[in-house]
C-alpha cells in the first residue's frame, strides 16, 4: 500500500481499481462469521464520491481514473484497520473493519474519513476537492448476514444524502443489550418454520352498527428456550436485523389461509396484518401476498395493511408513493399508532390512507384527561374531511367506549371487547358476540335510524 499524498500534490495518473464487489461481500462474511464466534463487531463503512461525472466530464476520464486510485489509497492508508477495502460500484467503496470492541469511536472514523477525502489534490493547472457521504452500520447488530448489512449500510448511505449531513452512524446497542439481543435473534431464526410462531386475533367492533366486522392479526411467539417473548420486544429486533422480513412472509402465508375461517354471522371479516415500509418496498414479499391472497380466494378489500406512522416518517416521500401504489392494487391501508409518529397534520392531505388507528396512549385515559380529548376529537374530524375512517386502540373500559361513540368515533377495539385470541378461541368469542352486552337498545334504534338515512 503507497502512503498518502501531500496536501496539493499532483495527482498521478494511475488506473482505476476494479469494482470487486465479490471479493468484498466474501470478506465481510467472514469479518460477520468471526466477529459472532468472538462477540465483537463488525462496521461496514460506505463511502460514496459525489460529483465524479462532473470531473470526468471537466478533466477527462483519465483523471477521473486516476482520483479513484486517489481515494483507494487514501482509504487504505487513513482506516488501518480494516479487512477489506474495495470499489463497489462506479463511485461507492466500501470498508469492513473486523473484531470492533466497542462502537464508540465509530462518528470519530466518519469525521477522520471525510477530512482524509477532503483534502485539495492538484490536477494540471487547477485543484479538486472532492465531496463525500459516509456511512457506518455494524454486525450484526444490524445484519447478521453481509447481504443484509449492505442493505443497511445502503439505506443509511441513502439517509446521509438526504437529510444532507453527509454522514450517518448508527447508534450501536449497549453491551448488555446485545448479548439479549443476540440470543434472541439466534432463536427467532429458529422460531420461523418450527411452529412457534402464530397469529392471534382481536375483534375492531364497528360503532356504526355495533358488530365486529374487523379484526387485526397480532403475531405471538411461544420459544421454546425463552419462554413467551411480546412482539413489542421481537419485532424491533427483527427490524434491525431484517429478520422481519422472514416473519412478515411468514404471517403473508399464514394469514389468509387462516382468515377463511374467520366469518361473523356468515360473513368474512376484514382482516388487519401490521407491516413494516421495509416489507412492502421488498418486491418478492408484495408478490407473495398476491399469489397467498388468490390461493386462499381472499379478495384484497377483505385485507387491511396496518403501517406504523412513526415508520412511515422515516422517509414521507417515498412511504407516500408506496402506499399509494398499493391502494391503486386495490389494497385498505391503516396508518397504526396515530399520533406518536410526530407528523404535521398536513399528513393527513399526503398520505393516501383509508384509516387512522388513534395510538392508545391517548385514549386509555381519555374520560379523564381534558387534553386527549380535545386531541381525539380533532384527529377525528380532520380523518373525517378527508375520508378516512378512525379506529380507537386500547379501549378498555365502557366510559371510553360510550365517549369515543359520541366523538363519532368509526371502530373500537382493546379489551374491553376482547384481548387478542388465537383462531379457534377468536371465532368461539365471535359466535357468543352479544351486542346488547355492550350497548344499550336506544343505542341499536339510533344506529338503525341512522343506516337507514345513509
Ligand atoms: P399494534 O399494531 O398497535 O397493536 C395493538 C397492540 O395493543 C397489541 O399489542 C394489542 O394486544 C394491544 N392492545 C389491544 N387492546 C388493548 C387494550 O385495551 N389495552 C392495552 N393495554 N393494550 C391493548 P401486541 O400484540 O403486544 O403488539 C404490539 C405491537 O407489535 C403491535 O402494535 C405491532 O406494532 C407489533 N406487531 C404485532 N404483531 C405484528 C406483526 O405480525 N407484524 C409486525 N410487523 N408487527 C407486529
Ligand atoms: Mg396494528
Ligand atoms: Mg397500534
Amino acid at each position: 500500500m503507497t502512503s498518502l499524498h501531500d496536501v496539493g500534490e499532483k495527482l498521478p495518473p494511475q488506473k482505476a481499481p476494479a469494482i470487486d464487489r465479490e471479493r468484498f461481500m466474501a470478506g465481510l462474511a467472514t469479518d460477520l462469521h468471526a466477529g459472532c464466534q468472538s462477540g465483537t463487531l463488525t462496521a461496514l463503512i460506505l463511502v460514496d464520491i459525489f460529483r465524479l461525472r462532473h470531473i470526468n466530464n471537466r478533466f477527462g476520464y483519465e483523471t477521473g481514473d486516476s482520483v479513484l486510485a486517489w481515494v483507494y489509497e487514501a482509504l487504505c492508508a487513513g482506516v488501518k484497520k480494516a479487512s477489506v477495502i474495495r470499489r463497489l460500484d462506479g463511485n461507492v467503496f466500501g470498508i469492513s473493519v473486523p473484531e470492533m470492541k466497542s462502537p464508540r469511536l465509530l462518528p470519530v472514523a466518519a469525521g477522520k474519513i471525510q477530512q482524509l477525502l477532503n483534502r485539495p489534490i492538484s490536477c494540471h493547472e487547477d485543484e479538486i476537492r472532492l465531496d463525500c457521504s459516509v456511512s457506518i452500520t455494524v454486525g450484526p447488530d444490524y445484519g447478521h448476514t453481509e447481504h443484509r448489512l449492505l442493505l443497511h449500510a445502503e439505506q443509511c448511505l441513502e439517509r446521509a444524502k438526504q437529510d444532507g449531513s453527509r454522514c450517518y452512524v448508527v447508534e450501536a446497542l449497549d453491551e448488555e443489550n446485545r448479548i439479549g439481543e443476540w440470543e434472541l435473534r439466534d432463536e427467532l431464526n429458529k422460531a420461523v418454520g418450527s411452529g412457534e410462531l402464530k397469529l392471534y386475533y382481536q375483534p375492531k367492533i364497528s360503532l356504526a352498527n355495533f358488530m365486529p366486522t374487523a379484526c387485526e392479526a397480532l403475531m405471538r411467539w411461544d420459544s421454546e428456550k425463552l419462554g413467551r417473548v411480546g412482539p413489542d420486544q421481537f419485532i424491533p429486533v427483527a427490524e434491525r436485523t431484517g429478520q422481519i422480513l422472514d416473519l412478515s412472509e411468514w404471517a403473508i402465508l399464514t394469514l389468509p389461509r387462516e382468515a377463511r375461517h374467520i366469518r361473523y354471522r356468515n360473513q368474512a371479516l376484514n382482516v388487519a396484518l401490521n407491516l413494516s415500509p421495509r416489507d412492502l418496498s421488498a418486491g418478492h414479499l408484495q408478490s407473495t401476498l398476491e399469489s397467498a391472497l388468490n390461493i386462499w380466494e381472499m379478495p384484497r378489500e377483505k385485507l387491511t395493511l396496518e403501517i406504523t406512522e412513526s415508520t412511515l416518517m422515516d422517509n414521507p416521500q417515498q412511504s407516500q408513493e408506496l402506499m399509494q401504489n398499493l391502494r391503486n392494487r386495490g389494497y385498505r391501508l391503516s396508518i397504526d399508532d396515530f399520533g406518536t409518529g410526530y407528523s404535521s397534520m398536513s399528513y393527513f392531505k399526503l398520505i393516501p390512507a383509508h384509516e387512522i388507528k388513534i395510538d392508545k396512549y391517548f385514549i386509555q385515559n381519555l374520560v379523564h384527561d381534558r387534553g386527549d380529548q380535545i386531541i381525539v376529537k380533532a384527529v377525528i374530524a380532520i380523518a373525517h374531511h378527508f375520508n378516512m375512517k378512525t379506529v380507537a386502540e386500547g379501549v378498555e373500559d365502557e366510559a371510553t367506549l360510550k365517549l369515543l361513540m359520541k366523538m363519532k368515533c368509526d371502530y373500537a377495539q382493546g379489551y374491553y371487547f376482547s384481548r387478542p385470541l388465537v383462531g379457534e378461541e377468536f371465532q368461539q368469542w365471535l359466535e357468543g358476540y352479544s351486542m346488547a352486552r355492550y350497548f344499550s337498545p336506544q343505542e341499536k334504534q339510533l344506529a338503525r335510524r341512522k343506516a337507514a338515512n345513509d
